[in-house]
């Protein structure tokens, strides 16, 4: 090759670096600013902002360059400092799909969340007693449900009410869990629980209440456990994606999202569930995730509709709370739903033909 060109090419190889690298900073700037004015509650995006640095740009356009091919450019490179936040600071986040682009699958014995198939996790509020338990895992067996939850642990919003029976109802959980042969799932609030509650239970959850408890996140981050982490109870979706972070980043990579209802001005329900968050949070990272349809409504009735929604939307996953006697519940009485409600509302979910099971 022409040894005149060979050269030239080279000196555009070192401009397309000189490039690369200013773009990169300018997308981690964008980011920067974006990030600040988020926190300040302030809108996004500013049209006049763009429009502004744009004009800035044709007015000292040194060509050869026309003005038009210009103004395209820019407002390409715009819309790409405009993407999706690597939130934190321009960082790429490890629960980031752009860092793995593959589904995270978590497997628990004989359990598989994530990955194109559905699984069902159902089971008490509280853990009450091991006949409640019983007559639950049972129920659920019957009908090949084998994920159960119970809290044991419980955040209750007064100090009045019950507390859970703590590591005694943990021990119940797994006593029966091993009768039944099931998964389990409870929660735990302080990183001391952790090490006793570990023995016991197969996934810990985090509670919408403790999702910014970074100490709690830090420490089950250092277990090998798989993690359920609720979204809390006004958490945006950054406040969700990088609460999960603080557990990847912990050393922890096996994490479940769940999206449990955000508190809106909304009354008819006691949260309101954003089942945009379903397919924001599977396109944006790359973990399972679920919907908790018992405490985004708060109610029996409109379960079904909502758990659908859900599978639709793209959840790997729902969570339901079943009582064998719902009206003696000593948590969330109103909203758990009875054996019999429970095998209408798993027949009808099976029924829809939206739910794939895994095998
Ligand atoms: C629960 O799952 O029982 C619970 C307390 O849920 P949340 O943390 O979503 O309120
Ligand atoms: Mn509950």
């Amino acid at each position: 090759m022409n040894e005149h060109v060979k050269q030239l090419r080279n000196q555009l190889d070192g401009v397309d670096q000189q490039l690369l690298v200013l773009l990169s900073e300018r997308v981690r700037i964008a980011g920067a600013i974006g990030q600040t004015i988020e926190s300040l509650g302030l809108p996004k995006n500013d049209p006049a902002e763009e429009k502004r640095a744009l004009n800035e740009i044709t007015k000292h356009n040194p060509g050869p360059i026309d003005q038009a091919a210009l103004e395209r450019l820019f407002k390409e490179i715009y819309a790409l400092s405009r993407e999706r936040p690597q939130t934190g600071g321009g960082r790429k986040l490890l629960v980031s799909r752009q860092t793995k682009s593959e589904d995270t699958i978590i497997r628990v014995k004989n359990a598989v969340f994530g990955g194109g198939s559905h699984v069902l996790i159902a089971g008490p509020c509280s853990v009450e007693s091991r006949e409640q338990l019983r007559a639950m895992a049972a129920a659920m067996k019957s009908v090949g449900v084998g994920i159960m939850r119970g809290g044991a642990f419980k955040p209750r919003t007064s100090p009045y009410d019950f507390q859970g029976l703590g590591l005694e109802g943990l021990k119940m959980l797994k006593e029966v869990a091993d009768e039944y042969d099931m998964v389990t799932i409870s929660e735990i609030m302080t990183p001391s629980q952790l090490e006793s509650a570990a023995e016991y239970i197969d996934i810990i959850q985090i509670g919408a209440r403790n999702m910014q408890n970074y100490d709690l996140l830090k420490a089950v981050g250092q277990t090998n456990m798989p993690v359920l982490l609720k979204r809390g109870i006004a958490a945006t979706l950054d406040e969700f994606v990088l609460a999960a972070e603080y557990i990847m980043a912990s050393g922890n990579e096996q994490v479940l999202l769940i999206e449990r209802g955000i508190r809106t001005y909304e009354k008819w329900t006691r949260n309101t569930l954003d089942i945009s968050a379903v397919p924001l949070l599977k396109q944006e990272t790359h973990l399972p995730v679920l919907v908790d349809v018992s405490h985004s409504t708060g109610r029996k009735d409109i379960l079904l509709p909502c758990a659908k929604a859900a599978l639709a939307a793209g959840a790997d996953g729902i969570m339901v709370e079943t009582h064998p006697n719902p009206q003696a519940a000593l948590s969330d009485a109103a909203q758990q739903i009875n054996i019999d409600e429970f095998y209408s509302f798993w027949g009808g979910l099976r029924g829809s033909g939206l739910y794939k099971s895994a095998e």
